[in-house]
């Protein structure tokens, strides 16, 4: 079996990818370990920026991101009893679109099948080849049988625990790590949206976020210890929390209603370089994983395989390898700019463990400063919606 493009996993990196490509008249065939039942209710991210918007409607797949996704045009930031405006279109030009991510998973997947694009699900045992000589390949399982896919290019779109990043030799590889002392429990409820805009509390007991996916369906997280175990958290002991963080003076309450998933997310900030190796290229989180404050994870994952259709439409349209040479360098400069808001985001809303009195009130001085000035509250919304 030959390809010019061998793809490996079917998150937003591979399959927005696959399908760039395919625009471009340029063959992929995409490796997915799971099926597709499962990659397509796997809740996760759910906020797009401003260009990640723009470059799935030029694609052709954002006819329902744009119907049923909420254009939300700022962002709240609530301390202290009260809540602050970010009005991010005002201070940009430019929003964001809630519409969550196996939604745009679903809009890939359609759009892949309908053109008769190569996209294998429940594959096993990949195991990339020659990925540092002119003819890799990758082998397989899929349905029991033994596969061997010879191609120009392999690229890990295989998300943070995939195959591809170790193939890198430690020796040119560097990872950039932090691991956070709090991770975040998260909850689906079935309710109606408690206000317009995403709420990013900070308070004394932790973090919480208010955040939405549907008219009926609301996503909501808040701060806690990465080792506790949902079981200790039964419904009522969660409204407490959220209730008690999200306390204010402006009589705005919190909207019940029956939880149907709880989880608990670890958070990280991490970017592993090069994003290149020979003929191995990694886009997504298979190079890099920001902590979810900034809404950032999808996000990059669109913007590397931007890079990368441009980079490999060079190459077979023009001859030229100078983008696809140029790929790590390009596609790492935004992404030290994402990790580092995702980390200014936390570090601005989160209690470390070892938070003095003197750090809580410095804390505090910054949210009033991002909020009173028009040049920081402009900082952060350029961030947020993407505008770099
Ligand atoms: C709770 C949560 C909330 C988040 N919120 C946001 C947000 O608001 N905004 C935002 O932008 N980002 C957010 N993120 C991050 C975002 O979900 C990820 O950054 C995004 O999924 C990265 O896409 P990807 O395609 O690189 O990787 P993934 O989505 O991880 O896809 C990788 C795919 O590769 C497959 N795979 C792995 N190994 C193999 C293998 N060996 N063979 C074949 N296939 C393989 C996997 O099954 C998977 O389908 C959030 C993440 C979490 C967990």
């Amino acid at each position: 079996m030959r390809t010019q493009v061998a793809i490996i996993g079917a998150g937003p990196a591979g399959l927005l990818l696959s399908h760039l490509l395919h625009l471009q008249g340029i063959e992929s065939v995409v490796l997915e370990s799971r099926s597709r039942a499962e990659i397509e209710s796997t809740i996760r991210a759910g906020v797009l920026e401003q260009g990640s918007m723009d470059l799935l409607i030029q694609a052709g797949v954002g006819h329902r991101m744009q119907q049923e996704g909420a254009l939300h045009h700022g962002i709240e930031l609530a301390f202290g009893g009260r809540r602050h405006r970010i009005d991010l279109t005002e201070l940009t030009g430019s929003a964001i679109t809630v519409y969550a991510q196996h939604e745009v998973i679903k809009d890939l997947v359609a759009a892949r099948l309908a053109a008769q694009g190569q996209l294998l699900f429940q594959v096993s045992e990949v195991a990339p080849e020659g990925i540092d000589t002119e003819s890799p390949s990758v082998r397989y399982v899929h349905a029991g049988e033994h596969y061997h896919l010879q191609a120009d290019f392999v690229i890990g779109c295989d998300g943070f625990h995939g195959v591809s990043r170790p193939l890198i030799p430690a020796s040119v590889r560097q990872d950039y790590q932090r691991i956070y002392p709090f991770g975040w429990f998260g909850i689906l409820v079935e309710a109606p949206p408690s206000a317009d805009e995403l709420i990013y509390a900070q308070h004394e007991r932790g973090f919480s976020l208010i955040s939405t996916r549907s008219p009926t369906v609301q996503r909501m997280y808040f701060q806690c210890d990465p080792k506790d175990d949902v079981n200790n958290w039964s419904d009522d002991r969660i409204w407490n929390e959220l209730h008690s963080r999200l306390e204010n003076r402006d009589g705005w309450r919190l909207k019940e209603g029956p939880i149907f998933q709880k989880g608990i997310i670890g958070m990280r900030s991490f970017v592993s370089a090069p994003m290149r190796y020979g003929r191995l290229y990694l886009a997504g989180d298979a190079a890099h994983i920001v902590p979810p404050t900034g809404a950032k994870g999808m996000n990059l994952a669109i913007s590397d395989v931007r890079l990368l259709s441009q980079a490999l439409d060079d190459f077979y349209q023009k001859s030229s390898s100078d983008k696809l040479h140029g790929y790590s360098e390009a596609a790492l400069k935004r992404i030290w700019r994402a990790e580092y808001f995702s980390w200014w985001m936390t570090s601005l809303l989160h209690n470390f463990d070892d938070t003095t009195p003197f750090q809580q009130q410095v804390q505090r001085a910054e949210l009033e400063n991002v909020v009173s000035s028009r040049a920081l509250s402009t900082a952060l919304a350029e961030n947020y919606v993407g505008a770099f």
